[in-house]
């Protein structure tokens, strides 16, 4: 049985007094959350006053983007041992914002997948489509592309140690939420891509949903079958919104 996780993806927001407040609000409410498993990614100047202000709470900690080396010549970037050093569990890769903005393309967003897995942090590895591709007919095709490429850099098992978030790039901070069935479509497909290679993998491997996920339609998204919970982006930036996610489902 799969548990239910609940990444907030906190984007390019917060203040130390916003964060301040937006965490108590969610220890507050936390304890309510059942087996579900919750997690928080802030922007990286925060990850240290998060890790402070979480620590001894069920709430894990998560990064938005990893950096591809371990240390060196690389300015800006922030890299594995650094956001181990502070108590990361997971690192998102391949956020179709970093996909779309920063041009990352999917071998790039593999060998975030290997520095996120080398320093012992779970992958969030993030594949969808846009609207044009899905008016295509080819959402299938490019999610199995974009997953493709990690498991030709770090094969199959490695994806049983990882979460999959299938996030529709029309779907995401647009308003526009997939309906169940057709999230459920593209989870069942994953998984059954994943089966044709390892069945245990595809048993094990948590597949969240992102886009538009709020707390009224997260119940009928995660009460699907290869729904294991979502990433949330806008409504994670509420403590009371993103609880009522966390709530949802399990
Ligand atoms: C996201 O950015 O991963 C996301 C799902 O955003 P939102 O919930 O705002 O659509």
């Amino acid at each position: 049985m799969r548990q239910t996780l609940v990444a907030g993806n906190w984007k390019l927001n917060g203040s130390q007094e916003s964060i301040k407040t937006l965490v108590s609000g969610i220890l507050a409410g936390v304890g309510d959350t059942g087996n579900n498993q919750v997690a928080v990614c802030p922007p990286f100047i925060y990850i240290p006053q998060v890790a402070e202000l979480v620590r001894g709470s069920k709430v894990a900690l998560g990064s938005q983007d990893i950096c591809d080396q371990d240390a060196g010549a690389f300015t800006g970037e922030v890299s594995g041992p650094m956001l181990r050093e502070f108590g990361c569990r997971y690192a998102i890769v391949g956020h179709s914002e970093r996909r779309a903005l920063y041009a990352e393309d999917d071998e790039f967003t593999a060998r975030k997948f290997a520095a996120a897995r080398n320093n012992g942090l779970t992958p969030i590895l993030c594949v969808g489509e846009t609207l044009d591709e899905r008016e295509q007919g080819i959402t299938e095709d490019v999610v199995a592309r974009q997953l493709d490429a990690v498991i030709a850099l770090e094969g199959i098992a490695a994806l049983g140690e990882a979460v999959i978030a299938y996030e529709p790039v029309w779907a995401i901070g647009t308003g526009k939420t997939a309906s169940p069935q057709q999230a459920q479509d593209v989870h069942a497909f994953i998984r059954g891509k994943l089966a044709g290679l390892d069945q245990a993998v595809a048993d094990k491997v948590q597949v969240l949903y992102g886009g538009s996920v709020k707390g009224s339609n997260a119940a009928e998204l995660f009460a699907m079958q290869d729904i294991d919970g979502g990433l949330i982006g806008g409504a994670s930036l509420n403590a009371e919104d993103f609880l009522a996610i966390c709530k949802a489902g399990g």
